[in-house]
């Protein structure tokens, strides 16, 4: 994604890039123990120099949780020398002595936040989370700082008005255009009473969106289901039973079963139960989360974020927030957002009553006579499952371990389509034992950058799965990619293979492809690099890797059986993409109907009061055609953690917009040749390697001859029509 100013600014800058449909950090309880004591670790602190391993991977042999704070605090002080000196030069602004200088600005906060905000993710402990709370108004005051200094803006102003004359490359002008606008965006042009007032509103919004994440946490407690009769539970395994059992004792209720909920309208619970009153029970207490049943109500935070969101962008000069969000995005306004939502929703909804017709009658045919209602969906689905596809899930993990999908799944699809290869370097220390280090090799055998690969679950981690940076690239930094990846795979036991679900198999290969994003950047300016795109683009090369998993080459390659060695059975496999399309109506349904909410909530009127929030949220799903009572939205609006709580505000979408994108690509890179060397060399030329340098509609055309559209799509969901099984 597009990164903040503060990044932007930052040369050598954090890319906490791209995350696939993952929760936000775990703030979980308070805690009391305080970071450690600063002064000591000024002496010897591995931030302030830069790291001696390759490519200046951070050195955790070195680093101590002492050391963070000391080195936030110099680097937030020297950042802001170096832009006051940019700002004060006496020297007529150039594009070298202003934006190159801001680029290359800040190599200490650089160094830090990207191994602090990276450990907050992937192997946080109490005294991180203390920190981070404590830093982040420091460091959005510092992004403030820089952003509205008058001197330093009236020097990119001057560049901007000459750009036509500067003698600039596209990359250069690229560069110098998304800093203007970034400043303009952040309040620039305003007046300083105006500037006094856009502070106060990202005070307000900052401290609104950490009481939201908090109230999520809280929530979490308030809505724990408790049975205290076994014989309720029919349905579920012996093991899930045990585990509910466990979560009821540390909740100091022994004898009891607590059923604890996820942060998804949809519970995988619910397809199970065989008692229907405790699924309408479970049910209702997700979907009601929030809404001022229990004790935390989110809806006071809902209505002050979407006010307080909107006199912001009116202060900017905006219409609407969706505005001032989606102009910096590929889709440019939120109607074109809306469009292409709405444009598939007819299609999903025949798809969506086809499936809710099947599941009546598996109700039927289970000797029932009650109407379907959104607590059955999943228990009914199941059985539709079972019967139309008569899959089992775990019979498909044996050919799916965890090594060989890595090795010969991921990365070889990757060696087959750019030619690149992995080496396991054990020298590079790491910041947790399970995650390991690859240097990545080119086609020509030179060395590209470093991947770590971070798979595994651990209570330390936060949930989901994303792709991140330690270092990104830069000609002008002479730096070389390090990066990450981060899943939430359940380690085996001790000498146990790890078994991967069909979804975790594709999640891998998604992973994957942000990371080569990252990986085969090709840029000079580091805060162009990447995936420091835009949002509603960033997951478009990741996406459009998932489908190679199914390339025939490929899963032929890496899907065999753990013990026998032989390779998924044809049948088995014509299974899997058969079930590949099931209940994809409910699933893009559910996802359309909250990214057209979140659209909603982000495009009314400046000034605009929302008395009800449930009301608000049941006529915006009413006007767009998903008020579907059996399929709610993925997230109603009291846990709708990325809009509210996180930094996806009327931009849900943009995991459709670039899966569009993704489907074209795909169909026609197949319809052309397919997993070839050819081919991969030139989507990397025209797309992996362009990072934010040029604009990414161009790079699309560039490489695709046209503009897509969302045929590919609806095939890919099995979505075309609904008549065809
Ligand atoms: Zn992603």
């Amino acid at each position: 994604m597009r990164k903040t100013l503060l990044a932007v600014a930052i040369g050598a800058a954090v890319s906490l890039g791209a995350c696939s449909d993952a929760s936000k950090p775990s703030n979980t309880e308070n805690s009391s123990a305080k970071a450690e004591s600063s002064q000591e670790a000024t002496a010897m602190n591995p931030f302030f120099e830069a790291s001696p391993l390759l490519y200046q991977a951070p050195d955790f042999d070195a680093i101590e949780l002492k050391h963070f704070k000391p080195a936030f605090e110099r680097g937030m002080k020297e950042h802001m020398e170096e832009i006051e000196a940019i700002a004060t030069n006496s020297e007529e602004p150039m594009f070298e002595n202003t934006i190159v200088a801001m680029e290359k600005s800040g190599a200490i906060l650089g160094r830090v936040s990207s191994v602090f905000y990276n450990l907050s993710s992937s192997h946080s402990n109490d005294q991180i989370r203390e920190l981070q709370a404590e830093l982040a108004p420091k460091m959005a005051a510092h992004g403030d700082n820089i952003s509205l200094n008058p001197d330093l803006f009236a020097r990119i102003k001057t560049l901007y008005e000459q750009r036509d004359e500067l003698e600039l490359n596209g990359e250069e002008k690229r560069l110098l255009e998304e800093t203007y606008k970034d400043f303009v965006r952040s309040g620039a042009l305003l007046n300083e009473d105006e500037k006094a007032q856009i502070r106060e509103i990202n005070e307000q919004l900052s401290s609104l969106t950490n009481e939201f994440r908090d109230g999520l946490m809280s929530l979490t407690q308030e809505t724990v289901v408790f049975v205290d009769d076994k014989e309720k539970l029919a349905g579920l395994s012996d093991s899930r039973i045990e585990s509910l059992a466990n979560a009821a004792k540390s909740r100091d209720k022994e004898g009891q079963y607590a059923i604890v909920l996820t942060n998804t309208t949809r519970q995988s619970i619910l397809a199970e139960l065989e008692n229907r009153e405790l699924r309408q029970q479970v049910w209702e207490a997700s979907a009601n989360r929030g809404t001022g049943n229990t004790e935390t109500d989110q809806n006071p935070l809902v209505k002050q974020l979407v006010k307080l969101r909107a006199d912001k962008a009116q202060l900017l000069g905006y219409n609407s927030w969706g505005d001032y969000v989606l102009e910096t995005n590929m889709a440019g306004n939120p109607d074109a957002a809306k469009k292409m939502l709405r444009d598939l929703v007819p299609a999903v909804v025949s798809n969506v009553e086809r499936e809710a017709a099947e599941i009546q009658a598996a109700i039927e045919a289970d000797g029932k006579d009650f109407e379907l209602k959104p607590w059955d969906w999943f228990y009914y689905a199941e059985k539709v499952r079972a019967e139309k596809y008569s899959l089992d899930s775990d019979e498909v993990k044996k050919y799916f371990e965890f090594n060989r999908v890595l090795e010969d799944g991921v990365f070889y699809a990757m060696g087959e389509l750019f030619g690149i290869t992995f080496e396991e370097r054990n020298d590079i220390p790491v910041y947790q034992e399970d995650v390991k280090v690859y240097e990545v090799f080119d086609v020509d055998g030179s060395s590209l950058g470093l991947f770590y690969a971070d798979y595994f679950a651990r209570d330390s981690k936060r949930g989901g799965a994303w792709m991140s940076s330690f270092r990104t690239q830069s000609e002008l930094m002479n730096q070389k990619p390090v990066i990450l990846n981060n899943m939430n795979i359940t380690k085996a036991p001790e000498g146990e293979p790890t078994f991967l679900s069909f979804d975790e198999v594709s999640t891998m290969f998604h992973e994957m492809g942000h990371a080569l994003h990252g990986m085969f950047s090709d840029v000079t300016y580091p805060s162009l690099a990447g995936t420091s795109v835009s949002r509603d683009y960033v997951e478009f090369p990741s996406t459009f890797q998932e489908d190679w998993m199914l390339n025939e080459k490929v899963i032929n390659n890496f899907a065999k059986h753990y013990e026998t060695g032989e390779q998924i059975p044809q049948e088995l496999l014509d299974k899997v993409l058969a079930a590949r399309n099931f209940n994809q109506g409910f699933d893009t349904l559910e996802y359309v109907a909250a990214a057209l909410l979140d659209l909603e909530y982000h495009t009314v009127e400046p000034g605009t009061e929302i008395k009800d929030v449930q009301a608000f949220e049941k006529e915006a799903l009413e006007r767009n055609g998903v008020l579907v009572e059996a399929v709610p939205p993925r997230y109603r609006s009291t846990y709708f953690a990325h809009v509210f709580a996180g930094g996806y505000s009327a931009g849900y979408y943009a995991y459709m917009w670039s899966e569009v994108l993704a489907a074209d690509a795909f169909k026609h890179m197949n319809n052309n040749g397919g997993l070839t060397l050819e081919n991969g060399q030139a989507f990397r030329k025209e797309i992996l390697s362009q990072g934010n340098s040029k604009d990414p509609m161009q790079q699309y055309i560039d490489w695709r001859g046209q503009e897509p559209t969302v045929e590919a799509l609806l095939e890919r969901r099995g979505l075309t029509d609904p008549s065809i099984d």
